[in-house]
């Protein structure tokens, strides 16, 4: 199969990313020649073993964490679980979560399934969002309780980008003994985390949201926080996550968080330039267009904007005709015609809603990029909308 990168242009870095040059090259070896399994006592092995503590000790820097805290798992999904049910078994006496109406399906199917399965034993608030995306902290402090065993709150909104005061809402938990949960996948590598400061337990963060491979991810766990393992098995992992480890893509994870330590500067400045362009650009350009969510907590890479009286679905397809890559809702939403339960959470009408795109950048985009979706947004809009009956009403 061949994919020619050269022909997109790429603005969906929220979905998943390009893996680094630099992170394919640290990779190789354990796609190849250095294959013994980490866990072995023959030097063969030991080799291996040590170049995932390497890896380990690389994610520890990014995040201001010890090596010791950082946990590698298969994704950020198994992460959330696991922070989760963590929780709920070193505390089973307690049967309130709290988390918001905005996360990803991650932690928001997992206290619905978990309500479903267990008879509703457990109490879930689900903290509402203001307009613009962002959190009361007055009506989260009344939620906290002595019942309450874990607050899931993530660092910042994969769909708008919009981030959470997670620092203070981590210690307002503190305060009342509850363990607190941070979903960072779309915050880590993206703005800087000094967890050696904060009262944050746990965190989830995702390779492939920071230029690594698929299929790798972290959980944080503060030291001194209970611990109970989701996936029992052998000893790997200090006997924290069983199953031998995805050595390769482990190493290239710990890669990509030295390169994202070293790139965080660019992040926020061309990357955050480039994306204020784009969507100033695109508000300017076309009428009856809205940007969704804060407009200065937010991300440095993320734009979510409404383009009202036509079809997220529909603005996508007219872009892939020019190979331009973007998201309606998230990813893993898309293909449903719901609108995304981000945006209703904020109360974005039904006809904005449905017209919405992120685009998602990161610092492979260019601005001769930017200015060629300038170019072409604004007649394809115009081109749907005419087909529009709403359009026309108005
Ligand atoms: N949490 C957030 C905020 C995400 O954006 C994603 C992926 O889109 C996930 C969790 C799930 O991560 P993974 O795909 O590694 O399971």
């Amino acid at each position: 199969m061949k994919c020619n990168e050269k022909e997109v242009v790429y603005m969906d870095n929220n979905a998943t990313t390009k893996v680094a040059p630099e992170v394919v090259d640290a990779m190789m070896p354990f796609l190849t020649e250095c294959y013994g399994n980490p866990s072995s006592m023959h030097n063969f092995g030991g080799q291996v073993g040590r170049a995932v503590e390497e890896a380990r000790s690389q994610v520890a820097d990014l995040l201001g964490a010890e090596a010791k805290e950082i946990t590698f798992t298969s994704c950020g999904t198994e992460s959330d679980s696991t922070a989760i049910l963590s929780a709920l078994q070193a505390f089973p006496e307690k049967r309130h979560i709290i988390t918001t109406r905005v996360e990803h399906p991650a932690i928001k199917n997992l206290c619905e399934n978990l309500g479903r399965f267990t008879g509703h034993k457990y109490r879930v608030t689900r903290l509402q969002v203001e307009a613009d995306g962002t959190l009361d902290l007055l009506k989260y402090e009344e939620a906290l309780s002595d019942e309450t065993a874990i607050v899931s709150v993530m660092w910042a909104n994969n769909e708008t980008g919009v981030v959470f005061p997670v620092e203070e809402m981590a210690k307002m938990a503190k305060d009342r003994g509850v363990l607190f949960h941070t979903d960072a996948v779309q915050a880590v590598g993206k703005i800087p985390i000094d967890l050696s400061t904060l009262e944050i337990d746990f965190l989830s963060l995702s390779g492939h949201k920071l230029h690594a491979p698929k299929g790798v991810g972290v959980l944080y766990v503060k030291r001194g926080t209970p611990f109970v393992p989701f996936l029992a098995g052998g000893h790997q992992e200090e006997g924290r996550r069983g199953g031998t480890e995805n050595v390769a893509s482990i190493v290239g994870l710990g890669k990509a968080c030295e390169l994202a330590g070293v790139m965080m500067e660019e992040e926020n400045t061309r990357v955050r330039a480039l994306r204020d362009r784009l969507e100033e650009g695109l508000l300017a350009s076309v009428p009856k267009s809205m940007l969704n969510g804060h407009k200065t907590d937010r991300l440095p890479n993320t734009t979510n904007i409404s383009f009202e009286f036509v079809e997220g679905e529909a603005i996508l397809l007219h872009m892939d005709i020019y190979k331009i890559c973007a998201s309606s809702g998230s990813a893993c939403t898309s293909g449903s015609l719901e609108p995304s339960h981000v945006l209703r959470a904020m109360g974005v009408p039904f006809t904005a809603a449905h017209g919405s795109i992120r685009f998602s950048l990161s610092i492979y985009n260019t601005e001769a990029e930017v200015d060629f979706v300038l170019e072409k947004m604004p007649p394809i809009i115009a081109e749907l909308r005419e087909l529009s009956p709403f359009w026309k009403a108005e």
